[in-house]
């Protein structure tokens, strides 16, 4: 398949699932056009990288459906200047819409071998604004902390308190948590206090608990 044909089937990927499920902001869907999503997945499923669907990634992960990834990344509310920590690298895919979308992602990903294949990936395709670690992502980045946006693509029994704690004042969090039964949900602190707001029933991969 050629590169005109992945970019037909990126638009049709926007019209037909993005849009007509209500996704409607502007910077999220031409990030979601432009960012090359069969180059996250691996040869054999290129072909099927803009099908409505997940899709394997490699030692037993999974890349979400594009209307999940839209889906996450537009309710955080993204403007251009923010600070997001990912937690879940996965392909990278994730990341590279958010670098689309704000100064600096910060991501976190278990696997030395996945997070090694997407800082590669990542640079070839010449993102300069995401910056890497191996470890466990229930703790967060500390380092770097506050942060004006958290999307965990793994789901937890319970949602991390370090978590809670690295989210700026007016910061937003998506995270999908559960076990049989998972749902996203989004936090968002203001001063001391955080609302929590239950969102949409999904199916992620468990985030593993190191500790
Ligand atoms: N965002 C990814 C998809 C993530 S799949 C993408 O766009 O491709 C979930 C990822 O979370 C997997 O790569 C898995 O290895 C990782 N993960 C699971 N538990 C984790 C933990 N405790 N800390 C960091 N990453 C974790």
């Amino acid at each position: 398949m050629r590169t005109n044909d992945f970019r037909k089937k990126r638009k049709q990927m926007v019209e037909g699932q993005l849009k007509v499920r209500g996704i409607r902001g502007e910077r999220v869907l031409e990030a979601m056009e432009k960012v090359e999503r069969h180059r996250f997945v691996p040869n054999d499923l290129k072909p099927n990288a803009y099908d409505d669907e997940p899709l394997p990634i490699g030692s037993g992960q999974t890349i979400s459906q594009p209307y999940i990834v839209a889906y996450m990344t537009e309710v955080l509310k993204l403007k251009g200047e923010e600070r997001v920590l990912e937690i879940g690298t996965g392909s990278g895919y994730q990341a590279a819409v958010l670098a689309e979308l704000v100064k600096e992602v910060f991501t976190v990903e278990v696997y030395e071998e996945l997070s090694g294949r997407a800082r590669q990936k990542l640079s070839e395709l010449g993102y300069s604004n995401i910056r890497y670690k191996t470890g466990d992502g229930t703790l967060g980045w500390k380092e770097n902390a506050p942060y004006d946006a958290i999307m965990v693509t793994a789901a937890p029994a319970k949602t991390p308190d370090p978590l809670k704690e690295q989210l700026e004042d007016g910061g937003r969090m998506i995270i999908p948590v559960g076990q049989a039964f998972q749902y996203l949900f989004l936090f968002e602190r203001s001063g001391q206090k955080i609302k929590k707001k239950k969102l949409l029933p999904v199916r992620f991969v468990p985030l593993i608990s190191v500790q």
